[in-house]
């Protein structure tokens, strides 16, 4: 019988709760059959379930444990995750107590040889970086699934998988015995040593890297700025990288690499522990009381595995990919996975998307993920030379840096950003679209804007956006053209969830009734930042790429483009469809 550790977690900052195993209806011989069930409470698979909500579909969640997770896990997130965090309501909560930061340095032996700036603008709602702990944005996640209705099934355990084309089903252990489970769909979330991946006879492909770090949380009460800090060759640790970041709650991480022939036993001495941070505190001059908080050792990898979808189960996050620390690539790449995936699922469960979306998942994210295994490699190799002729480059590289702008860059730390599906088999690329100067371009993630800067309250133009595709019409009524209003109309009879916005730079405030919401755009802000004039026309995806767009004067085809992007006949049988079960 499965029992998980009950013992709660400590911190100094956080109170961990233990969620009771509740005996769920099929223990009591009632037979269900699950729409989808996420596997995995943490970061991704709460965002999973939260964004299948979103989109219509209505998910449960199996956890193996009785809480949130502890140790030093991740703690800086990206404007992304931020804008998808909003998207599932989330976003104001996560805010709650974080640290925002823009700038990370790297110093040489006492030189700050590089410093990066995350870009940022007045039109951004988030910061580029957003710190806080994990555990408090699981729980975050949780609160938000409580609020949506999500049911998590606690101390719940995934012991046997078999899946075929018509479903999947689960054993499950529990401290109360075992039970079984179907489902129509399975979202595997169960992080790196995922036992989804290994009851489906799956590998990672990749490589592992041989270097393995030390992460300390310790609390100080240390003033400097928010910010990632990179010391090379500092005199207690000569030779390798070490890196310090301000988390909230008055916690700071140090994380540094494990010389080779120290032990993962002596690596974790107490001893030799404090002497680290005491050492490092002394050489940044600061003389100050400190206290341990967490211990990890970690390796880093570029892990992934060759598809995401695997007929009814998809990978997603840890389960799927396992990519460096470095540059912030877990929860969010992981994030984005989960938005890419849940409207593509919630629409084929809702019945207006055929299941060949799915490789589209596998396709969009596997491109991200492999250009995220690139960059990380060159990140990681210049933490950790993998041999002597690149420690010798790394070394030059920084030796110039001191005193020479031309080398600099080669020490850019890269972060996770958002991907572009341009290429994907979901975008459409309209002729009209080299008459566009500005703006997203298809496949590209929406940008947000700021309708008044000055304004006390500002307004942006997420604000007006909602679940389901977006139709973004810029101009007025005039705008919404006949054949534009007919393929909304179209899609709508399908059950399709469509929402019109008018972007209005006008004074005519007539309102078509097809429009959904309007946004005055009184400085056409808006209209500059998408490179839009009176008639210019957006679609957005429901993870708000940009799926189509049309300038002024050319011909829309909205519901061609919706089609395509849900891989759709447009023939495809009303007697499919479904109706949503809790679009929020
Ligand atoms: C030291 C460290 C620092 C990091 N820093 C960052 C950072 O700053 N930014 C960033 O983006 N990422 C960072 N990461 C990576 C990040 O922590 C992971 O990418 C993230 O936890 C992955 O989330 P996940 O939901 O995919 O998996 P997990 O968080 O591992 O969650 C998987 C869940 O599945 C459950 N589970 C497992 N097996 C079963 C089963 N058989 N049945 C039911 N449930 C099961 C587990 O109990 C767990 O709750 C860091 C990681 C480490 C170790």
């Amino acid at each position: 019988m499965h029992q998980p550790d009950l013992t709660p977690q400590r911190s100094s900052y956080f109170s961990y709760q233990i969620h009771p195993f509740v005996s769920p209806p099929e223990m009591r011989g009632e037979r269900n059959q699950h729409p989808v069930v996420v596997v995995g409470a943490g970061p991704n698979g709460l965002l999973v379930a939260l964004d299948l909500a979103r989109n219509g579909a209505r998910p449960i969640v199996i956890e193996a444990e009785a809480q949130v997770c502890g140790g030093s896990r991740a703690v800086a997130f990206t404007r992304r995750t931020l804008e998808i965090f909003e998207q599932v309501g989330a976003s104001d909560a996560l805010l709650k107590g974080a640290l925002l930061w823009e700038k990370g340095r790297s110093f040489y032996r006492g030189h700050m040889v590089h410093e990066l700036q995350v870009p940022g603008s007045v039109d951004d709602r988030f910061a580029p970086m957003t710190n806080q702990p994990q555990n408090v944005m699981e729980k975050v996640l949780l609160d938000q699934a409580e609020r949506m209705g999500i049911e998590v099934r606690w101390q719940t355990k995934v012991v046997e998988l078999a899946s075929d084309a018509s479903g999947v089903r689960l054993r499950l252990d529990t401290p109360e015995g075992e039970y079984d489970l179907s489902c129509d769909w399975l979202v595997a979330c169960d992080g790196a040593r995922s036992a989804i991946r290994r009851l489906q006879n799956l590998r990672f492909e990749g490589r592992s890297y041989t270097g393995r770090f030390a992460i300390i949380d310790f609390r100080v009460p240390l003033g400097a700025p928010t910010g990632r800090r990179c010391y090379f060759d500092p005199p207690w640790l000569p030779g390798y990288a070490v890196l310090l970041h301000k988390a909230p709650y008055g916690i700071w991480r140090l994380d540094y690499q494990v010389p080779d022939d120290v032990s993962d036993e002596e690596a974790l001495e107490p001893a030799r522990l404090r002497s680290h941070v005491q050492a490092h505190l002394d050489y940044i001059g600061a003389d100050l009381p400190w206290e341990i908080e967490w211990v990890t050792l970690y390796k880093p990898n570029t892990l992934s595995l060759a598809r995401y979808n695997h007929g009814r189960v998809l990978y997603c996050g840890d389960a799927a990919h396992l990519l460096p620390v470095f540059g912030v690539r877990g929860v969010n790449t992981g994030v984005q996975d989960g938005n890419n995936l849940s409207w593509k699922l919630a629409s084929v469960i809702r019945g207006f998307a055929s299941p060949a979306i799915l490789d589209s998942y596998t396709d969009e994210r596997l491109a991200d993920a492999k250009q995220i295994c690139f960059e990380a490699a060159r990140s990681t190799r210049m933490m950790t030379p993998p041999s002597r002729g690149f420690r010798i480059l790394r070394d030059a590289v920084l030796q110039l840096s001191v005193h020479h702008d031309f080398t600099r860059p080669l020490l850019h730390w890269r972060t996770s950003k958002p991907i572009d599906y341009a290429d994907s088999a979901l975008t459409t690329v309209d002729p009209s679209e080299a008459k566009f100067e500005a703006g997203p371009r298809p496949g590209a993630p929406a940008r947000n804007v700021c309708i008044n800067p000055d304004a006390p309250s500002r307004g942006w133009l997420f604000d007006a956006f909602g679940p389901g595709f977006q139709v973004l019409v810029f101009g007025d009524a005039q705008s919404v053209t006949p054949a534009l209003a007919d393929d909304l109309k179209a899609l709508r009879a399908d059950n399709i969830p469509v929402r019109l916005i008018l972007i209005r730079r006008s004074e005519d405030t007539r309102v078509p009734a097809s429009v959904d919401a309007v946004m005055d755009d009184p400085l056409g802000r808006v209209h500059a930042a998408w490179g839009a004039t009176q008639g210019a026309v957006y679609v957005l995806r429901p993870d708000q790429h940009v799926a189509a767009r049309w300038c002024a004067g050319a011909p829309t085809r909205v519901a061609q483009v919706v089609n395509k992007a849900l891989c759709r006949a447009a023939s495809q049988a009303k007697a499919q469809r479904q109706p949503a079960e809790a679009v929020v």
